[in-house]
């Protein structure tokens, strides 16, 4: 509170205090009430997934729609009543900027929560569809060349089609990696490598060194599990520091 400014502690002013003091916390327990009964759901969601976790696509934008979007606005619209409340008791403006900042702290608090959520559901899948891809992956079986049949030396776990030489013969074969192996790296590392980031994601929304220390680890995540992929990463990573660095990082906001 500043020097020069008075709060208005007339009854008048407290009971809209009151009254949007409850509103909010209305707002948030709906929140939790809509995502507590969807936990039945998707829990049988992910108890289905193979893999990809597609199905969360969709039924996330839904979920958001129904509480962070639908939620929000709500706020806005109370705020709409509650300001010509304020307006009427001739409240100080400094009142009524607290009594704002509420909804704005309330808008933040559930967008982040979603985000949260997000992660989780994501690096969840992600667990899953990593399981479920190992137990239909023959990591021991030979992969032989072409021409002379000679065993070729494959990881089973590469993420890009690679042309391998046969040591015995000369030839060139093609390894096109298994499609579920490839879909590991939308499905799961770049999921598994956001979680374990992600705190740094939000301090680096006000801290450029949690940004750049958020797009080390991500990326780095990701080089160490897709060697074959490190500079292409690598050159997301660079270009994604230089953003921040410049203070203009439209990723992570
Ligand atoms: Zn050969």
């Amino acid at each position: 509170m500043g020097l020069f400014s008075s709060s208005n502690t007339s009854p008048e002013y407290l009971a809209l205090v009151t009254r949007w003091d409850t509103f909010i916390q209305k707002l948030r327990d709906r929140y939790s009430e809509v995502m507590t009964s969807a936990e039945g759901p998707l829990n049988d969601m992910m108890n289905g997934i193979q893999y990809d976790s597609i199905v969360f696509i969709n039924v996330n934008t839904g979920l958001k729609n129904q509480t962070v979007d639908a939620l929000s606005k709500k706020g806005d619209e109370g705020w709409t009543k509650m300001s010509s409340e304020l307006y009427k008791i001739n409240a100080t403006s400094s009142d009524i900027n607290n009594l704002h900042q509420k909804l704005n702290d309330f808008q933040n608090w559930i967008a982040l929560e979603f985000e949260k959520y997000e992660v989780k559901i994501f690096a969840d899948a992600a667990r899953k569809i990593l399981e479920n891809v190992k137990q239909h992956i023959n990591e021991s079986k030979l992969h032989r060349c072409t021409q002379c049949a000679a065993e070729l030396p494959i990881k089973v776990y590469s993420f890009m089609a690679v042309n391998l030489k046969c040591d015995s013969c000369g030839s060139v074969n093609t390894y096109q990696p298994d499609d579920r192996v490839r879909a590991l790296e939308y499905y799961v590392l770049n999921h598994l490598a956001e979680e374990q980031a992600f705190d740094l994601k939000i301090k680096g929304r006000h801290d450029r060194s949690a940004a750049k220390e958020y797009y080390l680890k991500y990326y780095g995540y990701l080089m160490d599990n897709v060697p074959e992929k490190k500079d292409f990463y690598k050159r997301d990573m660079d270009e994604r520091i230089s953003w921040v660095e410049k203070g203009r990082d439209p990723y992570i906001n």
